[in-house]
């Protein structure tokens, strides 16, 4: 199956454009990586899964059990659902997340010999883990070029006009489209803290925001009591 779907290409000055939205969020975020703790990749894979649908520090508390419990993939692969569902329960979804867990678990040991793979093509093979978690730990892990889009991926980039599409994957091919592979990597983290901090859902903090002069949205809120 095709990993890429092409974009329309973008004119030098939305590369332009979208070249200064970088380097600002690089300057605001230098160092930055995902919330999320872990020890390797299998680990990473693993609280990726589990951070769906819930806060990161949720998953930071509930880990530490898991991998304490069932360290590598064949012991996940072989542990009793009930048990793995009572120590990820304040993860929420639950019943699923221990189903993708163990399933991930049972097909990295079975399949790929205990090792996390390294493209996306083979990970979204893998039970549980679509594109956005894939790339996570392509970026992630291995600093290979792979742009996840999440919640707030999708609505800085449509704010700052760098696509106008609103389905996940055609946003991540918009955005491999504006910026050169090397770049890839660094987009996501930044752009979620940065969804986070300034560019809220509900009150962006427009008044405030460093990219308030490059961004063409409507309705940005120029005050903090409006
Ligand atoms: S100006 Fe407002 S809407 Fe535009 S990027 Fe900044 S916070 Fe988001």
């Amino acid at each position: 199956m095709p990993s890429a779907i092409v974009a329309q290409q973008p004119s030098d000055e939305q590369r332009r454009r979208a070249r200064l939205v970088l380097n600002r969020l690089t300057r605001r975020y230098p160092q930055i990586g995902t919330a999320l703790e872990y020890q390797n990749v299998w680990q990473l894979l693993v609280v990726t899964v589990l951070s769906a649908q819930t806060l990161d520090d949720t998953v930071n508390r509930v880990a530490p059990e898991v991998f304490a419990r069932w360290p590598q993939p064949e012991d996940l692969a072989a542990a009793n659902p009930e048990q793995v569902e009572a120590v990820i329960y304040p993860t929420g979804f639950y019943r699923q997340k221990t189903k993708s867990i163990i399933g991930l678990a049972q097909a990295i040991s079975e399949h790929h010999g205990g090792a996390v793979p390294d493209d996306l093509d083979t990970l979204t093979e893998l039970p549980g883990v679509g594109r956005k978690t894939a790339s996570v730990v392509l970026a992630e892990a291995w600093d290979k070029p792979a742009i996840a889009v999440d919640t707030h991926v999708h609505r800085v980039s449509r704010r700052l006009e760098l696509t106008a599409n609103d389905q996940p994957v055609k946003i991540e091919a918009d955005l491999k489209a504006l910026y050169p592979k090397r770049r890839w990597s660094g987009i996501s983290m930044r752009f979620i803290q940065f969804g986070r901090e300034v560019c809220d859902a509900k009150r962006p903090r427009c008044w405030e925001c460093p990219l308030r002069d490059l961004c063409p949205w409507p309705d940005k809120r120029l005050a903090p009591t409006r």
